[in-house]
């Protein structure tokens, strides 16, 4: 049996370990595997090689993904949907892996419908804004990312008595700004989930810089109402402190995976090729604090993802 993986939407650092694994637990169960190249384009295009062991070797420690990822404007015609499953029939493909986000999620899901290959979705996304699982790929290696760059940034805020405006990647999801703020001690948190004043910080603020506070750090959210150089602009007028605009941008995708990407990317890419071994034929593998789960796409992508209740509280 011949089972293939792509990497759909936007890289994670974590797939190339989900890659590495593929290729090993694949021949483990007397499966062969099989790369498809830049997503749903590479399936379209019959960009699809048989993968051996030395294609994985040495990319454990590299961010992205050696088979590319896209977006494909194709995939979303079904004439070309009909041309992906005439590839994978010529090469006897039945079991897929795609490693992406919500979105390619969709695509899978209307693949399935009209063509009926069997796939497990692997949540990978910096974003962590999947509802149903706690855990996406990649999330771990983006937070170690911010992490490192919020340390560099208080260095050079506590020397120039400064106030930094740090913008975090998440869309609409406020996940990385709030996990962020908690492990690294700022002094304010904006994401888009909760309503915000800042009048009402301008008295606190003022206080803690005569009773000696030299510089703040704030986290704010890609997806708030208000641009990160409106924020610092306010602590400019309003606190009375000179203030910078920092956008981290792609790095957080990028990197190193850290060890518990690397550990998701094995045990995601385990759990998966087993489910679809043992018969089940269209599900998003999940994960929770109970450990692994299946759910399926209209589960996964029908409702917003809410932050975790006891995270929040801690705002
Ligand atoms: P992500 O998976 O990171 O959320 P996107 O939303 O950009 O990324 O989706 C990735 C790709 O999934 C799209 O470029 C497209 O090829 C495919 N896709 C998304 N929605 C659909 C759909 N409704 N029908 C077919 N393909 C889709």
């Amino acid at each position: 049996m011949n089972i293939a993986i792509l990497c759909s939407g936007g890289d994670v650092s974590g797939m190339n370990p989900a890659l590495k694994r593929f290729v090993e637990y694949a021949k483990e169960k007397s499966l062969t595997p099989y790369f498809i190249y830049d997503g749903y384009e590479g399936l379209i295009d019959n960009n699809i090689n048989e993968a051996n062991y030395s294609d994985v070797a040495g990319i454990i420690t590299r961010g992205g993904t050696k088979i590319g990822s896209a977006r494909s404007k194709r995939f979303m015609e079904s004439k070309y949907r009909k041309i992906a499953k005439k590839n994978l029939d010529q090469l006897e493909i039945g079991m897929l892996l795609v490693l992406g986000g919500d979105g390619s999620f969709r695509g899978l899901d209307i693949f399935y419908k009209e063509h009926g290959v069997k796939f497990c979705a692997i949540p990978s996304t910096i974003d962590n804004d999947i509802n149903g699982t706690d855990y996406c790929l990649g999330v771990d290696s983006a937070l170690n990312i911010i992490k490192t760059s919020i340390d560099a940034i208080r260095d050079t805020a506590s020397s120039f008595s400064r106030a930094f405006v740090i913008e975090t990647m998440g869309r609409d999801c406020g996940f990385l700004a709030l996990i962020s703020h908690l492990t690294s001690g700022s002094e304010l948190c904006l994401i888009p989930e909760i309503e915000y004043d800042l009048t009402k910080y301008e008295v606190e603020f003022k206080k803690q810089i005569q009773n000696g506070r030299r510089y703040f750090i704030a986290i704010v959210s890609e997806g708030i109402q208000q641009e990160s150089q409106e924020i610092a602009d306010w602590f400019e007028k309003k606190i009375g402190i000179e203030a910078r605009v920092s956008i981290l941008g792609h790095i957080q995708r990028g990197g190193n995976p850290t060890v518990k990407d690397r550990l998701m990317a094995y045990k995601f890419v385990v759990n998966a090729i087993d489910t679809l071994l043992d018969g089940r034929e269209e599900s998003v593998i999940c994960y929770d604090r109970f450990g692994f789960n299946f759910k399926s796409i209209e589960e996964v992508t029908g409702k917003k993802k809410e932050l975790d209740k006891e995270l929040l509280s801690y705002l």
